[in-house]
């Protein structure tokens, strides 16, 4: 962009000149703001001085600097509810498919600062699902795991759906695209413990070191966001009873051992979106691991994917599901 194809339009109505001694800082806007547009098509547009506008969503709002902003499903059921009947378009999708349901509480204060925001919104938006699910074939993905970038760290908020812990990790996901593998494995420590797949949680069904049968997913010790569909899975694994179920720490040294030992069935990822992601390869030191759970079926991963659809699109009772309408 240049300086030179600055457009200009001024405002016609300007607000009243505050008075200089009681400003508060970053509470008073300008009359006008500087705006340029940028599309992956057309790079930069011209740089466009204007009024400032004052939206509902206020430029100076506290999520759009400070990503104060929190998506999670609350107890919004009702009004969920009410959203649906309202837009007819949607009922199809409520009765004959799933709703991915996304709740989000943004801080809309119009005060620059870091700090707690006074004003929020909260906002649902419903997109359906239901395609996707149906066509009952899995598609593995390829990891990139790289010591190098972290997801989430102790004492910090990786175990909250903030809007700060997606944005500042894309930049992995691009490395992870660029080496030719479609997620990011994030690894933590100094031990390389194993601790989510991109936006999932993560499981491996294998025969752990002791010999025993084992379904693991690493604990809940603050960098592991405490999923929906990792608690799902975990609570029918225990019904079954068939095999070990372990909230426990997993290294990428005890995942190539058991690899090595032939030890390894199943890894896969979870998720509200496509509920199980098998995995089938690990880009790890400059080698591309290979993990056998295409092989094995994958038998748990279908298994979980086809209980846990059965119950969401209400083929089978569940006191997980409550009926709407
Ligand atoms: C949303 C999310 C998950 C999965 O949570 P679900 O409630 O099962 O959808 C796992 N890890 C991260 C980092 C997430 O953002």
């Amino acid at each position: 962009m240049k300086a030179k194809d600055l457009i200009i339009t001024p405002a016609t109505v300007l607000k009243e000149k505050p008075d200089p001694n009681n400003l508060v800082f970053g509470t008073v806007f300008t009359d006008h703001m500087l705006t340029v547009e940028w599309s992956s098509e057309f790079g930069w547009e011209k740089p466009h001085i204007k009024p400032f506008q004052n939206l509902s969503l206020h430029p100076g709002s506290s999520t759009l600097h400070y990503a104060v902003e929190v998506f999670d499903k609350k107890e919004l059921l009702e009004c969920i509810q009410q959203l649906v009947q309202l837009d007819q378009e949607w009922v199809p999708y409520s009765t004959s498919a799933s709703l991915y349901i996304r709740p989000t509480f943004i801080g809309t204060e119009p005060s620059l600062g870091v700090k707690k925001s006074t004003k929020a919104l909260l906002f649902v938006i419903l997109s359906p699902v239901g395609p996707y699910f149906s066509s009952g074939t899995f598609n593995p993905v390829s990891l990139w795991a790289n010591p190098k970038y972290v997801r989430a760290w102790k004492g910090g908020t990786g175990d909250c759906k903030m809007g700060g812990n997606y944005g500042s990790s894309l930049f992995a996901q691009c490395e992870a695209a660029e080496n030719g593998c479609q997620q990011v494995l994030w690894l933590y420590g100094e031990d390389n413990q194993i601790t989510e797949v991109g936006t999932m949680n993560l499981f491996l069904y294998w025969i752990n070191e002791d010999g025993e049968e084992e379904l693991a997913t690493p604990p809940l010790d603050g960098i592991i966001l405490p999923g929906v569909t990792r608690r799902c899975i975990l609570d029918l694994a225990h019904q079954w009873g068939e095999f070990k179920v372990a909230e426990r720490y997993l290294t990428m040294d005890d995942l190539t051992a058991a690899l090595e030992g032939n030890r390894v069935r199943e890894m896969f990822g979870s998720g509200t979106a496509c509920v199980v992601c098998p995995v089938s390869d690990i880009l790890y030191k400059g080698e591309m691991i290979h993990i056998p759970t295409m092989e094995n079926g994958p038998k748990l991963a279908t298994r979980i994917l086809n209980k846990l659809t059965d119950i969401q699109y209400g083929r089978e009772e569940s006191d997980w599901t409550i009926v709407l309408s």
